[in-house]
């Protein structure tokens, strides 16, 4: 073969080459939103119960490509709706914790799942974990068990004797669960191309553990309801020393968050071991300075903004506002974005 015919071929497979290339090299993009931001097992104001949902892709997929919840709190369903996003479209679900207001949405999202016929997702969470009294939380209990009441009101089987494409056992056959004994380093846990998910052990409850995600758009952590290993003051900090671990660097962290006034030094009647099992909002700001954050998401909030009664305490001074809780943010010496979440807030990476 010439040269000149050899050239010749490499334009062609050049110019052949060029749409294919600028596909690959769509931008990249991370969505952070927030499907609730209830605290505890209450309900207020129509807020869903606590979790995040988390998209990577690029534009020509509006950042879609890979779906990730980060726990399922009551309503969950409700919110991906408003967002367009189905229940069949999850690649994963992560749970941080075995507490009603961060899985209550959960056997809602695998019905539906179930209804549109699958197919197979992954659930990733804690592996079996006993508490200092002896009580064993399990989230695969909790998985294997999602679809029981449903099997035995019959509506499985009728449903099947409908369309036996749908599988007999219900939601539970479109688990996988994947399970992992938290660490005090993260570990990796999950991955899908470009998209990784590592864990590490937080404490809150036995078996409670917080997550990272990692895109080439940017990252975020994801603290669920995480605090310091040590159950009270005196303490350097309310947030846990292996969340900070964890966030070092990070672009975005969606935490849990209590306000200062709810403490033992005011009068909310809040007892304060369950007080002190949470990050306070001041301590966030602090920690997210120090890990170099750009944008701290404030969710669960403890109280809920707006609200005289946190669950079943009152709100010392009178219900907070947005400002109240930025405020706590800013003393705490954090400088970048502050979001204090309501359902539905949104992040997008890069910003558009
Ligand atoms: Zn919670």
């Amino acid at each position: 073969m010439t040269k000149t015919l050899l050239a010749a071929i490499a334009c062609i497979l050049t110019v052949t080459a060029t749409p294919i290339v600028s596909t690959a090299e769509a931008a990249p993009c991370l969505i952070v939103t927030l499907t609730g931001t209830q605290s505890g097992p209450s309900v207020f104001n129509g807020q869903a119960g606590a979790g995040t949902l988390v998209r990577y892709g690029d534009d020509s997929n509006d950042c879609g490509a890979t779906k990730l919840q980060f726990d399922a709190g009551r309503g969950t369903n409700m919110r991906l709706s408003q967002i367009d996003v189905t229940p069949v479209q999850l690649d994963a679900i992560f749970f941080t914790h075995m507490h009603g207001d961060h899985t209550e949405g959960f056997a809602d999202i695998m019905m539906l799942r179930w209804y549109f016929k699958g197919p197979k997702t992954d659930i990733v969470c804690s592996s079996d974990a006993t508490s200092i009294l002896g009580v064993t939380n399990s989230c695969r209990k909790y998985v294997t068990h999602i679809a029981d009441a449903f099997l035995q009101s019959g509506e499985i089987a009728e449903r099947r004797s409908e369309d036996n494409a749908r599988l007999a056992g219900g939601p539970v056959d479109l688990t996988n669960v994947i399970t992992f004994d938290p660490k005090d380093e993260p570990q990796l846990v999950w991955s899908s191309g470009d998209v990784k998910v590592s864990a590490i052990r937080s404490t809150h409850t036995a078996g409670h553990a917080s997550y990272r995600v990692d895109t080439p758009a940017g990252s975020v952590v994801i603290g669920g309801d995480a605090g310091n290993d040590a159950p009270a003051p005196p303490r350097a900090s309310s947030t846990s020393d292996q969340v900070e671990k964890l966030a070092k660097g990070v672009d975005i962290i969606v935490h849990s968050a209590f306000h200062p006034v709810m403490g033992p030094d005011r009068d909310s009647g809040m007892p304060p071991p369950i007080f002190y099992r949470q990050s306070l909002a001041s301590d966030l700001g602090a920690m997210a300075k120090r890990v170099g954050a750009k944008h701290l998401v404030l969710t669960h909030l403890g109280p809920s903004l707006g609200a005289v009664i946190h669950n079943r305490w009152k709100v010392p001074g009178g219900p907070l506002t947005q400002a109240d809780y930025r405020k706590a943010v800013e003393a705490g010496g954090f400088t970048g974005n502050t979001i204090v979440g309501t359902d539905l807030a949104t992040l997008r990476f890069p910003a558009k």
